[in-house]
């Protein structure tokens, strides 16, 4: 993780403070609202808190701006050749109709991804990648779009439940338990994390077998050797501390391991280049 990387860390952990912040001074000024006078807040006090909730505002709204232009950082581009593979493969209805607007570079990602009709490649990978390997990517992720593998979108599933604790939030906050909705929501960011890893690891095993399949199928249109070197590329692009982070790690429980990946690709391509038969597989 270069410094970069930190940097928007820090940025992202601070938005994230901002954002709890935020929905601490929004109650404070509708309990305020609710009772003014009395018990309640003195009119300069609330003005102040009023400044501080509008300035706060200003300053997340500029740096959520600046974070996704970061992140964001990309070039759409048109590319016959990839169109060409996808038809081959029935997974040209999946994509994008506008050609223009199917394959991108993104400056900050070390992969390849394919995301709602659009397949997404790391700037510097792509740059990495030779004519083979990048349509060997391309295909893997073709196969993800025709499976319609991103069907299932954790936030989504889980927002229910996120929405039934959050409401449980607000009702300790009007029973008047302060410490008690002052946890929940501060940690609120923590059960959607929890949550979402949660579900996605409950969903290990098909998720290991959807790459395994996408391998499978990229290697029958295009060479399992650039299949191969690509994805090893993609992986040498990661570097020792983002692979031991738990990000990577929980991410990892839901792929198979890159040896079991890299054999099953060789397999794959023996027998498609009929080195082998599908039925003598030597250990
Ligand atoms: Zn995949």
């Amino acid at each position: 993780m270069g410094s970069g990387s930190r940097y928007l860390t820090i940025l992202v952990v601070f938005l994230s403070i901002c954002w709890v912040v935020i929905i601490g001074l929004v109650i404070v000024i509708f309990q305020a609202v609710e009772s003014p006078g009395a018990g309640g807040l003195t009119s300069t006090a609330f003005l102040l808190i009023v400044a501080v909730f509008i300035a706060l505002a200003g300053v997340v709204a500029a740096s959520s701006l600046y974070l996704r232009s970061r992140i964001f950082g990309r070039v759409a581009f048109a590319s016959p050749e990839f169109d060409r593979l996808a038809e081959r493969m029935g997974s040209l209805t999946y994509l994008d109709p506008d050609t223009r607007k199917r394959y991108y570079k993104i400056d900050r990602m070390k992969g390849a991804a394919s995301y709602k009709r659009r397949v997404y490649f790391g700037a510097r990978l792509f740059e990495s990648l030779t004519e083979g390997e990048r349509l060997a990517l391309a295909a893997h992720e073709f196969s993800h779009l025709r499976n319609r593998d991103g069907r299932y979108r954790y936030w989504r599933i889980t927002a229910p439940i996120e929405l039934i604790l959050l409401a449980s939030v607000g009702l300790a906050f009007y029973q008047g338990s302060q410490a008690v909705w002052l946890a929940l929501l501060l940690s609120f960011p923590l059960w959607g994390y929890a949550l979402r890893a949660a579900l996605m690891l409950s969903h290990a095993k098909a998720l290991k077998a959807q790459e395994l399949r996408c391998d499978q199928e990229a290697v029958k249109y295009t060479k399992a050797q650039d299949l191969l070197e690509g994805l090893k590329k993609s992986r040498a692009f990661m570097t020792p501390r983002e692979l031991r982070s738990w990000g990577f790690k929980i991410a990892s429980r839901t792929y198979p391991s890159d040896e079991e990946r890299y054999q099953a690709i060789i397999k794959a391509g023996l027998i498609a280049s009929g080195e082998l038969g599908s039925g003598s597989i030597p250990g």
